[in-house]
C-alpha cells in the first residue's frame, strides 16, 4: 500500500461519507477490529489488516464511483490550481475551497500526521524559506506555522510587530511585500486590517497566506478546526452532514468563526446555534451567505441554556476587545461562561468543546473555564495540535510538494515522549 493502512481507511470512509459503524457493517467486520486498524502504526493495540480486506474496500470505493470522482479531480490538475485566487498560489479565504478540496487537504493531513506526531521526518522543502510576518499578538498560528515549515525541511525568518520592522517609518505594504518576496519563498501574514492581507498578496507571486486579517477571516485555523471535527467525529462515529454546532461568543468580531461557519456551511443539513452577548452578534451577511450554501437551520439567542441542549459541537470564542470602537462596553457575564455544569446540565457525553484560543483566563473574563481541563470533552489541545498537520498540507499543496511527501518520510532520530500533555486523553493522538 502506498498510503499507511489508517490513512487509507480514513480516506475510503470520508469518500464513501460513512460513520465506522456503517463502514464496519459494510465491508462486513466488527467496529472493534476496525478501530484497531484505525490505530497509528507502531501504537501498542494496532493490528494489520488482512490483505484481503483492502483488496474489497478498494473495490467498494472503485465500484461507488468514487475512486473515478478522485482520479477525474486529479486530472483537472493539481489541487493549488483548484484553490488559486486571482490565478496565484495564496490562501487568502476559504471561500477558495469547495467540500471536495477541503477534504482533499483534510486527506493530505491524515497522510502529514507521522510527521507532526514527530514519529517521522520529512526534507521536502529543503532549502526554501518562510517569512513569518505578524503585526498583531499570536502565539499559536506564528509558531505552528514556523514549525510546519521546517517540519518539511524549510526555514522561517520572522517578523512581529510594526515597532521592529519598517512599516513603522511608514514603508506600505505594496513596498513590504514586494521586498520581501525578494527574500522569502512563502510568507504568512498576519495584519489588524480586514483586507490587508489581500494587498500583501496583490504585491507578490510567491504563496501567501492569511494568518488573520483583522476581523476578516482566519481561513488555516477553520481548516484546522473543521479537519479536528471530522477527526472527532470519526472516533464518536458521526458525520458531519446533519451536525448541530454551537457558535458562541464574540461572533461579531471573531474571524475564526467567519472563516468556520462558510467552510461547514459546505457541508449537507446542519443546524448552527449562534450564540452571542447583545452587540456581538455574528454579522448579518455571513449569516446569509451560509443560508444561500445549503438546507441548513440557523438559529440566534443570547442564552447558553437555550442554545447548547443538543449540540454535536461547542465552539467557544474570546471577546475581542482589541476591535472594539472606543468606549465600546462588553465582557461576557458570569452566565455567559462555558463551563463543566453548564455542559453537564445541557450536552451529552460526547459533546466535543472547541476553541481557538487563546481563551481569557483572568478573573472576570468568563472565557471558556478551565475546569473542564480534565474532561475528554474538551478538544482544545487536540485542536492545537491540529495546527501542524494542516498547515503542512497547505504549504505543501501551495508549494506543489504534496505527491513527494509520502516517500520523502525517513524514521526520526529522537525519542519523543508517547503523550505530550500530561492530562491528554487516552485517544489523544489515537483516532
Ligand atoms: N487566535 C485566534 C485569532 O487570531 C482567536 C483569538 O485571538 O481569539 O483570531
Amino acid at each position: 500500500m502506498a498510503v499507511s493502512q489508517q490513512v487509507f481507511l480514513r480516506d475510503a470512509m470520508r469518500r464513501l461519507n460513512l460513520t465506522r459503524d456503517v463502514f464496519a457493517a459494510r465491508i462486513g467486520v466488527k467496529r472493534r477490529a476496525l478501530d484497531t486498524w484505525l490505530l497509528p502504526e507502531g501504537s501498542l493495540e494496532s493490528r494489520a489488516m488482512p490483505e484481503v480486506v483492502q483488496r474489497f474496500v478498494t473495490e467498494i470505493v472503485e465500484n461507488e464511483a468514487l475512486l473515478s470522482k478522485y482520479a477525474q479531480s486529479a486530472q483537472s490538475g493539481p489541487l493549488r490550481d483548484r484553490i488559486a485566487t486571482g490565478g496565484k498560489h495564496q490562501l487568502l479565504s476559504v471561500d477558495q475551497f469547495t467540500r471536495e478540496t477541503v477534504e482533499e487537504l483534510c486527506s493530505l493531513a491524515d497522510i502529514m500526521q507521522p510527521i507532526a506526531r514527530r514519529q517521522k521526518v520529512s526534507r521536502v522543502l529543503e532549502g526554501a524559506v518562510l517569512g513569518n510576518l505578524f503585526f498583531e499578538a499570536s502565539t499559536r498560528t506564528r509558531v505552528s506555522f514556523g514549525s510546519a515549515f521546517c517540519r518539511l525541511g524549510g526555514s522561517v525568518c520572522d517578523t512581529t510587530g510594526f515597532t521592529f520592522s519598517s512599516m513603522a517609518k511608514g514603508e506600505s505594504i505594496y513596498d513590504t511585500s514586494r521586498v520581501m518576496s525578494g527574500y522569502v519563498d512563502a510568507m504568512v501574514i498576519r495584519h489588524p486590517e480586514q483586507g490587508s492581507v489581500a494587498e500583501f498578496a496583490r504585491a507578490t507571486n510567491i504563496p501567501v497566506v492569511n494568518g488573520g486579517d483583522g476581523a476578516g477571516e482566519h481561513p488555516s485555523q477553520a481548516l484546522l478546526d473543521l479537519y479536528t471535527i471530522s477527526t472527532e467525529f470519526s472516533r464518536l462515529g458521526k458525520l458531519l452532514d446533519g451536525a448541530h454546532i454551537a457558535l458562541v461568543g464574540d461572533l461579531k468580531y471573531g474571524r475564526t468563526v467567519h472563516s468556520l461557519i462558510k467552510l461547514l456551511g459546505m457541508y449537507r443539513g446542519l443546524k448552527f446555534t449562534l450564540i452571542a452577548p447583545p452587540g456581538l452578534e455574528m454579522p448579518e451577511h455571513i449569516v446569509e451567505q451560509v443560508a444561500k450554501q445549503g438546507k441548513h437551520v440557523i438559529e440566534q439567542t443570547t442564552s447558553l441554556e437555550k442554545g447548547l441542549p443538543g449540540v454535536d459541537v461547542i465552539y467557544a470564542t474570546r471577546v475581542q476587545k482589541e476591535r472594539f470602537e472606543e468606549g465600546q462596553d462588553g465582557s461576557f457575564t458570569a452566565d455567559f461562561q462555558v463551563n463543566k455544569a453548564i455542559i453537564d446540565r445541557c450536552c451529552g457525553p460526547d459533546v466535543i468543546v472547541m476553541h481557538p484560543l487563546p481563551r481569557d483566563s483572568r478573573e472576570g473574563a468568563h472565557d471558556l473555564s478551565v475546569d473542564l481541563n480534565h474532561d475528554p470533552r474538551l478538544a482544545i489541545f487536540r485542536q492545537a495540535d491540529n495546527g501542524i498537520p494542516v498547515r503542512m498540507a497547505i504549504f505543501a499543496v501551495l508549494l506543489g510538494v504534496e505527491t513527494l511527501v509520502q516517500h520523502s518520510m525517513r524514521d526520526v532520530t529522537w525519542d519523543p515522549p508517547s503523550h505530550i500533555g500530561p492530562e491528554d486523553a487516552v485517544f489523544h493522538g489515537m483516532y
